[in-house]
């Protein structure tokens, strides 16, 4: 009844852009959600990959709470404590250069677009640069993301876009290379596509791309806005194949609950790109964000919580596996780390979705037939277990 209500109440004065699942999420404990009837979920999806600490991980909200007694915002005309920790923090897990923090991961895409086109227009000492995408990627909804994702449909009702994005394949080294031309000045790809499916890079394909970029000086755009932040075993995807990017994107889990993103840039874009006038933001990396963010990277090196990731990773992978083996409904696995994607056939994957929820197991999907399991980094082999049982009972 209150479930119904409230959902009434949400559709007469929130506009409809999402087909929700019929609950009312009130609160989080450890990895577990609860509705205002009171149920209980086991949740596998972590709020889109944001909730690498699940609910009420010790240390995180006090760290907040302490950030909202001292100073929650203050302009980015000054210069503030919490920030300054933040970006030092990043720097250090990326081993890269300089830190620009975003409140969501579309406007790290838009900040990592912008660079790579302000080195390219200094090199060259003109604008009207290209950038190549690839086919079934997600890069977000505002307008420059949006040109380089690679779902036509959502692209379509918002053109004119920007203007000189080509696609390549995923994984295809080829068809990245066919889309070269003397205007290229970035290549932009997720290191594990995830709303296209939950696709892996190949070894080979991010070293081939590594090459090109450096004979041709490209700039190549890691987007590590899902898989990155632990997710995978290494604090970003890119480092578990040692193939580094000269400016990486990230959001979701960095804050862990708190909107902030960050786009993230080696010495050579830091040195010759984005000046004092060319980007600006009036919230990102605010004080109550960034106490959010160097607080996850404290807990995550306290905790050890990548390897915790690497560790569980061969039982979740396994049981995962025994599913594929025993249900004619799933035709297999792809994944890395706490990233995995069951695929579905025969069968609506929406179907499985509604029906784990029904279960008390919160999943989501991926693509047009994937089961997304992106659960918090902070799950045992205990929560696998009772997400395989709930799973089990959702499949049948
Ligand atoms: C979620 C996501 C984005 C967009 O992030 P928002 O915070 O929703 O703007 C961009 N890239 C990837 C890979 C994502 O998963």
């Amino acid at each position: 009844m209150r479930t119904e209500n409230l959902m009434e109440e949400s559709e007469v004065n929130i506009l409809h852009t999402y087909n929700r699942f019929p609950v009312v999420l009130d609160r989080g404990e450890g990895v577990y959600l609860y509705d205002v009837e009171g149920k209980k979920y086991l949740d596998f999806a972590a709020g889109i990959a944001v909730n690498a600490l699940g609910y009420h991980y010790p240390g995180y909200d006090e760290a907040l709470k302490e950030q909202i007694d001292k100073l929650m915002h203050v302009s980015n005309l000054y210069y503030n404590e919490p920030v300054i920790e933040a970006g030092a923090k990043l720097v250090l897990a990326s081993r890269m250069s300089k830190v620009f923090f975003t409140n969501s991961g579309t406007e790290a895409i838009e900040g990592a677009l912008k660079a790579a086109k302000k080195y390219a227009y200094t090199r060259d000492g003109h604008a009207g640069h290209e950038i190549i995408a690839m086919n079934h990627s997600f890069h977000g909804r505002s307008i420059g993301a949006l040109a380089v994702t690679g779902t036509a449909h959502y692209r379509e009702p918002f053109e004119p876009l920007m203007g000189g994005v080509r696609f390549a394949n995923f994984n295809d080294l080829e068809s990245v290379k066919a889309q070269i031309t003397d205007r290229t000045c970035a290549i932009i790809t997720e290191v594990v596509q995830g709303e296209g499916g939950i696709y892996p890079a190949d070894q080979e394909f991010l070293e081939g791309l590594r090459q090109i970029c450096d004979e041709k000086d490209i700039v190549l755009i890691f987007d590590e806005i899902q898989c990155g932040m632990g997710r995978t075993g290494h604090y970003f995807a890119w480092q578990g194949y040692g193939v580094k990017p000269d400016v990486m994107t990230c959001a979701k889990a960095l804050g862990s609950g708190v909107p902030v993103g960050a786009f993230v840039l080696n010495e050579k874009l830091a040195k010759s790109s984005l000046e004092p006038g060319d980007h600006g933001t009036t919230y990102g990396g605010n004080p109550l964000v960034c106490a959010a963010v160097s607080k996850v990277f404290q807990i995550f090196e306290r905790d050890m919580i990548l390897a915790h990731v690497q560790e569980l990773t061969p039982y979740l992978e396994g049981k995962l596996d025994e599913i594929v083996d025993n249900y004619d409904c799933v035709a297999g696995r792809r994944g890395k780390g706490f990233m995995q994607g069951l695929v579905i056939q025969d069968r609506p994957v929406g179907e499985v979705i509604n029906r784990a929820l029904e279960n008390g197991l919160l999943v989501i999907s991926a693509g047009s037939d994937v089961l997304r399991l992106v659960p918090p980094l902070v799950i045992t082999t205990e929560h696998v277990d009772e997400m395989i049982e709930k799973l089990k009972k959702s499949l049948e």
